[in-house]
């Protein structure tokens, strides 16, 4: 009798192990090749050629998870930065960025519905400023001190009038990515009918206008209409019926001004 000959192919467990083996070494060497992802701190970039949409809606959405006083949008919102509360030496935010401008990532939604918001009522709110780094800061600080100068200022008024516009490097708002300035850096803003819808809607979404009128005195910046700033839409609201500064409404009051007469020290002798 002739021996059968089988000639299916014989699957041994050796087999088994080196194909198992063969294919992991290729989904490692495949996952290799594949470029790292972005890394988390690259900002997150939101169009805004969105179609008008109800943003009512999502702003209602937004104002029943923030009801509580310490809820999400509220404690970290209240950050007192000021010529006596610099930002912590190195301190970058998570930006997103919404159309030109950088912002803090926590801080981008609010601010695009806010804009949708004003483009649903027909007006164009156009960030021109938002997160602006140390360096730039420094940078613009310098440059207005320096012309100050050279138009004839003495050292101390040229200090004095440049802080009252360009805060320091580190105790702007902008380096936070907090603040945003909308359309025209200029105080004749206030006569354009997206000033006045940025006064009475603002707060609704998590914005005051930080610098109003005649409160130099408590801010240490003169008046600003175009100039607004997170702080949540619980503390927004609050502070917005109430027509006072952040200053005012964290009960701050300047007393530590050691960093600040560090600052003035390398420009006035
Ligand atoms: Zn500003």
């Amino acid at each position: 009798m002739k021996p059968q000959i089988k000639t299916e192919a014989k699957i041994s467990k050796t087999d088994v192990v080196c194909v198992l083996l063969a294919t992991l070494s290729t989904i490692l060497l495949v996952t290799a090749l594949i470029p790292p992802k972005a890394q988390e701190s690259e900002p997150t970039l939101y169009i805004l050629h969105t179609p008008l949409v109800p943003a009512v809606i999502r702003v209602k959405e937004l104002a029943r998870l923030t009801e509580d006083e310490n809820g999400i949008d509220n404690t970290w919102a209240l950050w007192l930065i000021n010529a006596y509360n610099p930002l912590p030496y190195g301190y970058i935010p998570q930006l997103s960025t919404i159309g030109k401008s950088d912002l803090d990532g926590r801080v981008a939604e609010y601010a695009i519905l806010m804009i949708m918001a004003a483009r649903n009522d027909g007006l164009i709110l156009s960030p021109v400023s938002a997160y602006r780094s140390v360096e730039r800061q420094a940078e613009n600080f310098e440059n207005s001190f320096n012309n100050e100068r050279y138009l004839g200022r003495s050292a101390e008024d040229a200090f004095y009038y440049t802080i009252a516009r360009i805060a320091a490097p580190y105790t702007s708002e902008h380096n936070a990515g907090l603040a945003i300035d909308f359309n025209i850096a200029e105080e004749t803003f206030d006569a354009t009918a997206e000033f006045r819808w940025l006064r009475d809607n603002a707060h609704k979404f998590g914005f005051i206008m930080r610098y109003p009128e005649a409160t130099s005195d408590i801010t240490g910046i003169i008046y600003e209409p175009w100039h607004y700033r997170f702080v949540g839409l619980y503390h927004a609201e609050r502070i917005y019926n109430w027509g006072i500064t952040l200053e005012e409404y964290i009960g701050y009051s300047a007393e530590d001004d050691s960093v600040f007469n560090e600052f003035k020290e390398q420009y006035i002798a």
